[in-house]
């Protein structure tokens, strides 16, 4: 009998945010009254621009898109102030990150990962057979002095998310500059930019490409953009990497809608203002809320925050047969916590009242 290939066995799996339908059949719920803060998606919806730019790419959904993306990629560039060559669109910046793997890993390299880093890291390190280097974090973020430590002549690639996810943890934008600048030559820097919009002093990691050609910047338009839905992000980096992985993607990986989509929000300026502004006020909430009820949590410089309730996959559990969805982490070695998305004013209460209730039934 034909079976897959070996490192297959061995791969850790993604747990993704459970989706409303499946709960609300699961529980014999209605899906309207389901409150989703697993997967840190935007509280305001889309932006009403790129849901007009959706309706009309609707109409030429027969047609393939620019497998090129020329309109969005260009939009994008100019934003950076980088040439379009600089810019590679991808199905989800996850995508970005398997690019990463097709173009930089063989069997026996390695990666420098944080200790509490996005799962998707070391996945991908798996499925190409590459090693996992964790250097331990530092008040649950990243320690970037242990981080260089673990760099090993077998290091091809280092993750650095800022802010990190599931911890919410920033790292200071002059630190962060430094460790970029005395990246290694032999190893590429990958910043994943997936809430950049919720910093209050972001570095311009776009701009340091101009010195740092080993350097990859991600972003997304899942997050502070609200298109989770479509899949569209995107990868900066040099025009020799940028090259390698425009070599590495199938032809059309981000879909018509998507692009047109993105690009429209590009153009919503006040959308976003809205949403930063919606997330740190629902965040400003709920780490109050935290504090009052003496809950341990990771302030937090994103949409989402890490909190200490106990048996996190209990409280989970008990959340989940409310109508709430948060996640558990215990498949991120944290298991006394959950982490729970910054919603939308009802959401919050919500969510705080069920855990209240979910506390009480526990203790
Ligand atoms: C959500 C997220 C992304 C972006 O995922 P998409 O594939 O763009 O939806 C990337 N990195 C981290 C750390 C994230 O949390």
């Amino acid at each position: 009998m034909i079976s897959p290939c070996p490192h297959l066995a061995r791969l850790p799996v993604y747990e993704p945010g459970r989706p409303i339908e499946e709960v609300a059949r699961e529980l014999g719920l209605d899906p309207a009254r389901i409150v989703k803060l697993a997967s840190n998606e935007n509280p305001l919806g889309p932006s009403p621009k790129a849901v007009a730019a959706m309706r009309k790419a609707a109409a030429r959904a027969h047609l393939y898109p620019d497998g090129n993306g020329f309109l969005l990629r260009r939009t994008i560039a100019a934003k950076h102030r980088l040439p379009m060559e600089q810019v590679v669109l991808a199905n989800g910046s996850n995508e970005i990150i398997e690019f990463l793997g097709h173009a930089f890993l063989s069997p026996g390299d390695d990666i420098v990962v944080s200790r509490y880093a996005f799962a998707i890291y070391a996945i991908v390190a798996h499925l190409f057979r590459a090693r996992v280097n964790e250097a331990p974090a530092r008040a649950y973020g990243h320690n970037l002095e242990a981080m260089r430590a673990a760099i090993t002549p077998r290091t091809r690639l280092v993750f650095v998310a800022n802010p990190n996810n599931p911890t919410g943890t920033a790292v200071p934008p002059a630190a962060l500059a430094r460790f970029l600048r005395a990246m290694p030559a032999h190893a590429l820097a990958v910043v994943d930019e997936a809430y950049q919009e919720f910093l209050d002093r972001p570095l311009d990691t776009p701009r340091l490409l101009a010195e740092k050609p080993n350097l990859v910047v991600m972003r997304t338009f899942s997050k502070a953009h609200g298109l989770a839905g479509l899949r569209i992000g995107y990868g900066l980096a040099s025009p020799a990497v940028a090259a390698a992985l425009q070599k590495v993607r199938q032809p059309f990986n981000a879909n018509l809608v998507a692009q047109n989509a993105a690009r429209a929000a590009l153009g919503d300026a006040a959308h976003l203002r809205a949403t930063i502004r919606a997330v740190a006020e629902g965040r400003a909430l709920l780490h109050a809320a935290f504090r009052a009820r003496k809950l341990e949590f990771v302030p937090s410089h994103a949409n989402f925050i890490l909190v200490r309730v106990g048996d996190g996959r209990k409280i989970f559990e008990a959340l989940l047969r409310r109508g709430v969805i948060v996640r558990p982490m215990d498949g991120y070695r944290l298991p006394e916590w959950i982490r729970v998305t910054v919603g939308a004013r009802a959401e919050n209460r919500a969510f705080l009242k069920s855990l209240d209730a979910a506390l009480a039934d526990a203790a």
